[in-house]
Parts: C-alpha cells; structure tokens; sequence
C-alpha cells in the first residue's frame, strides 16, 4: 500500500497587507510518498513557494490558519522551533532558486558544507566531515578543487550544484526544490535537471519540485498539482495531466507549451492575467481567463471532483 512521508491538509494560509488579511494558499492538500517525485506547478503568485516554506517552517510573516502538515505522521506546525531546526537540518533540505541567498558569501564552500555536517552531527571529526564533502561534491559532479573557492568565483551552474551538494549531504529523506533551474541559461537548466534526477532515484529520496516550468515536469515527475490563484485545481499522475488535462487552466498552460506537432487535439489558449489575491474574482477564480465559463462559475466556487481514480478536478464542467 502507498504510505505518505509527507501529508499537507487542508492548509490555509494569509499574509498581511495594507488591505488588511490576504490568503495566499486555501485549502491546499497533497501528500507525496518515499521516493516518489511530485510537481506543484503554477504561475508566478500562486502560493506554491508559500506552501514549500510552510513546510520548512521558514514562512515567519504567514499566518497559518488551518490544517496540518503531517511528516511521518507528525503534524510540523505543532513542533517547538528546536525540533523544527532537526527536522530541517536532517529530514527535509531545500533548495532555492538563487544558491546566493543561501550561501555565505564569505566562507569557502567546503567549509560551508563540512559545518553543516558537524551541526547535524557533532560527534563527526573534522577529517570525517572533510571526507564527506569530497563525497558529496562527486555525487554532483564537482572536484575537490572547488572546496577552497568562494561562491562568488563560481558559475551560476556550478554553485546550484553547491546548493543541492550541500542539500544532500545530511541524507534528508525529503528534498523540497523551488524553482531551481530558472536562474540558469537553458545549457545547465538541463544539466541541473538531469543530476536532481539521478540523485533523486540512486539516494532514493522524495522530491518536491516547486516550477512554473512544465517542460521540466515531465521530464522527472511522478504526479501532479496545479495550483491556480491559492488553491489546486487539477491533479492527477504526470501521463494523464499531459495527455488528458481537464481543468481548463491545465489545458492552456500545456497548450502553451505544445508545439504545433505536438498537438493532439485542440487545446485552448491562456490568456489574461492570475488575479490580484486582495480582490478575487468571485465564483470560480479562474472564469475571467476561462473560455468555457458558464453561468454557475461566475457565481460559486467549484467543487473538487474525482473524475477518474486518481484524477481530480476543481471545475463546475464535470459536476
Ligand atoms: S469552474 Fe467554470 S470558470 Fe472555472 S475553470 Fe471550470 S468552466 Fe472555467
């Protein structure tokens, strides 16, 4: 039976603002089982870096109003600020889209990586620790060489392989990746992708892949959720996200990413913009944008429709 290691329920979540209360995730659950890789996909505002810090606890100005994150069966946003570091530090790493805001600009990155070593085990000698890091530096393919550089004497590529030695040096059981080739030129997004891919099965870890990208979805997911305007309005496995999208946020989106060979039957076309989360349409929050729109849409919020096993849809077109 498939057994989640991470389960988030129901969660809502706001920030304030000079308009007063804004929610920026409403009622978003999925869970992702071990070394399963699951993609949490949608445009710029979603929400869906909102969730992948909520998880981590690094989300300090959001005010989480309902729900539960349940990590191995234990509900993180009830943990004391000290069990929360553990669980980052062991259980679950992140990696950014920009290495530079993780990174100390002004210590070497092998000494970078031998302290987190020594922080998550501080019985671990220095020479141990040191060898680790050689070891953790060839899983992603990088010398020895670049233990005494600082980050700024590195590529773009080369300190995001940096970031995810440095994620994976603790042997997380889950590793939560926002975003992390967009800062990259096509050449090494793909090298980026490739190694997270191979580190992913041969460390047998369980993947949070936080994208607007939709290309790269499908290259290493195993499931989907689209989120739209702080809720998930499709899900379902990567095959029938791309083959059979429903929600006609997903279509759009996967219509804009087909090529004119590639398509298989006609898909509509995204226009429009995501709405300002302090003035939401009302009804379904994506019938500005939506072709198919119907009287209802404008006036309820959808329900969450199982339409095949597996398959689930927040959309008024299947009830
Ligand atoms: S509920 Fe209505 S407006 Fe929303 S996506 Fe479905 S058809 Fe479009």
């Amino acid at each position: 039976m498939r057994e989640s290691l991470l389960k988030v329920e129901n969660v809502k979540l706001s920030y304030s603002s000079e308009y007063g209360s804004v929610r920026a995730v409403d009622g978003v659950s999925f869970d992702i089982a071990e070394k399963e890789v699951i993609g949490l996909i949608g445009e710029s505002g979603c929400g869906k870096s909102s969730v992948a810090l909520a998880i981590m606890g690094l989300n300090p100005g959001a005010r989480i109003e309902e729900g539960k994150i349940l990590f191995q069966g234990k509900d993180l946003l009830k943990l004391s600020k000290k069990e929360m570091q553990k669980i980052r530090g062991n259980s679950i790493s992140m990696i950014f889209q920009d290495p530079m805001t993780y990174l100390n600009p002004v210590m070497r990155v092998g000494d970078q990586i031998i302290e987190i070593l020594i922080t998550q085990d501080p019985s671990l000698k220095k020479e141990e620790a040191r060898a680790r890091t050689i070891e953790t530096l060839t899983q992603v393919r990088l010398t020895e060489k670049v233990l005494d550089y600082y980050p700024f004497e590195l590529s773009g590529g080369m300190l995001q392989r940096i970031m995810i030695a440095m994620m994976l040096a603790p042997k997380p059981q889950m590793v939560i990746a926002d975003e992390p080739t967009t800062a990259l030129d096509v050449t090494i997004q793909l090298q980026i992708l490739n190694l997270l891919n191979s580190l992913q099965k041969s460390e047998g870890i369980s993947l949070l892949l936080i994208t607007h990208d939709l290309g790269i979805v499908a290259e290493i997911c195993d499931r989907v959720y689209m989120m739209y305007a702080g809720k998930i309005v499709e899900n379902a496995d990567v095959y029938t996200i791309y083959e059979r999208p429903k929600h006609p946020y997903t279509a759009g989106l996967i219509g804009s990413v087909l090529t004119i060979d590639e398509y298989k039957e006609e898909l509509p076309t995204l226009s429009g913009d995501v709405p300002d989360l302090t003035d939401l349409p009302s009804g379904c929050r994506f019938h500005p944008r939506c072709e198919y729109a119907k009287d209802i849409c404008y006036k309820e919020e959808p329900p969450l429709i199982e339409i095949d096993p597996g398959h689930q849809v927040l959309c008024w077109l299947y009830k």
